[in-house]
């Protein structure tokens, strides 16, 4: 068990600066916030820790902007956006994530007021896990919390090389939720245990399922990562995603535990998103990639989802959900598996893209046993893999 926030007596946050680490990583068009799960999410923690008195910093990723200062990835519009959420008074927005202009904005904070810092990644140093860079991040707190569950699987410089230079290192009320869900559906999942991966970070999923596989009783596989796998079966995919450092490791899975795999067997292609898609029921053409799932698929997964047992853990979108005619796919399983549900089913869904997708399919957080804010992290924990901003936080005694 980890130390939590509640755990530190109250009158130990009066007047003190807080560095948590939120996962404010959410979908943004133009400067709006498209989805806002992920900052609802992180409103406990910031809250509680704001009405003891505390100084809250919030430490951020938002997209890849590779260790440049990309000014569609500011956080100013998630800063925007979690004042009008926040019942606390106060989120003001710093520029700098560290350095002289940071330290300033911090020092002119009144107790229980929230600061926002600029995205962490403006910065090589966040991914490198530099030490000089996280340093410069300790330096700004004096009590560490992690409550960014989708990004504990990174060891990077604020979820591990910051946090091992406090000596307290606590969990946020988001982190403690959903270890206490994914612990269950990690260790003794109810049976028929039945897993659904798609998306696109192939490379990451693909790892995850290595662990995943062999525990589950059903595997559905969709969206960017099965096509490493119908390759692997000789299947020509055209340009369709193919991992193929993964191609003989999906050859042996393939042989060992087909029988619980399920792939695609149409596909929705087109030669890029904005063009007409066309079905597909055997090979894919070259030049032509599948950006979802075809309804003989469709309705195949949705036989093996729908009866109310067991328990069902969907990570990854099933085709390219974001364009209308490329959603079919991922709106069928999420129905599906919020029917499944309704009847006895346990329903655990997570993924940044995957929660937004559940919009689209106009399926409700009620209407699932759990939502994860995670993706590859909730994916790597239920796996059995440790998360290593998990492992770095501080034991209860
Ligand atoms: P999550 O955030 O839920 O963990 P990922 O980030 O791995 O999921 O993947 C989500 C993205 O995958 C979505 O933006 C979706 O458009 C994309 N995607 C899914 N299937 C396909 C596909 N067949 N071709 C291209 N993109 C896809
Ligand atoms: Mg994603």
């Amino acid at each position: 068990m980890k130390l939590t926030i509640a755990d530190l007596a109250d009158d130990q946050y009066a007047g003190r600066r807080v560095l948590v680490r939120v996962d404010f990583n959410v979908p943004i068009e133009g400067d709006q916030v498209r989805e806002d799960y992920r900052l609802r999410r992180a409103v406990p923690t910031i809250e509680h820790l704001a009405r003891l008195g505390a100084r809250v910093l919030l430490i951020s990723h938002l997209g890849k902007p590779r260790g440049r200062i990309v000014r569609s990835l500011s956080l100013k519009p998630v800063a925007d956006r979690l004042g009008q959420i926040l019942h606390v008074a106060g989120v003001r927005f710093s520029h700098d994530t560290i350095g002289e202009a940071a330290q300033q904005a911090v020092m002119a904070m009144k107790p229980g007021e929230v600061l926002v810092l600029e995205n962490l990644r403006f910065y090589p140093g966040e991914e490198a896990n530099d030490p000089a860079f996280a340093r410069a991040l300790a330096s700004l707190g004096d009590l560490y919390v992690n409550d960014a569950f989708g990004t504990m699987h990174r060891a990077h410089a604020s979820t591990y090389g910051a946090a091992q230079l406090f000596p307290i290192r606590l969990a946020g009320f988001l982190v403690q939720k959903e270890i206490k869900v994914l612990s269950q559906v990690r260790a003794n999942p109810p049976r028929p245990f039945k897993v659904i991966v798609g998306g696109i970070k192939i490379a990451d999923k693909l790892a995850a399922l290595k662990a995943l596989i062999p525990k589950a009783d059903r595997v559905l596989l969709g969206g960017g990562i099965a096509y490493t796998f119908l390759a692997a079966q000789g299947m020509v995919v055209g340009s369709s995603p193919v991992e193929r450092s993964y191609l003989g490791w999906a050859t042996e899975v393939l042989a060992r535990y087909g029988e619980k795999i399920r792939l695609p067997q149409d596909h929705i292609i087109a030669r890029t998103l904005k063009d007409a898609p066309q079905l597909a029921s055997g090979a894919i053409l070259h030049g032509y990639r599948a950006f979802d799932i075809g309804p003989e698929t469709s309705l195949a997964y949705t036989h093996e989802l729908m009866q109310g047992e067991g328990c069902i853990f969907w990570n990854g979108p099933l085709g390219a959900f974001e364009v209308d005619r490329f959603a079919e796919g991922t709106i069928t399983v999420a129905r599906t598996i919020a029917l499944a549900h309704w009847r006895g089913a346990m329903a655990v869904v997570g993924g940044g893209d995957t929660v937004a997708s559940l919009r689209k399919a106009e399926v409700l957080e009620t209407e699932m046993t759990h939502i994860s804010t995670g993706g590859g992290a909730a994916l790597q924990y239920v796996s059995g893999q440790d998360l290593p901003g998990l492992e770095v936080l501080s034991e209860k005694t």
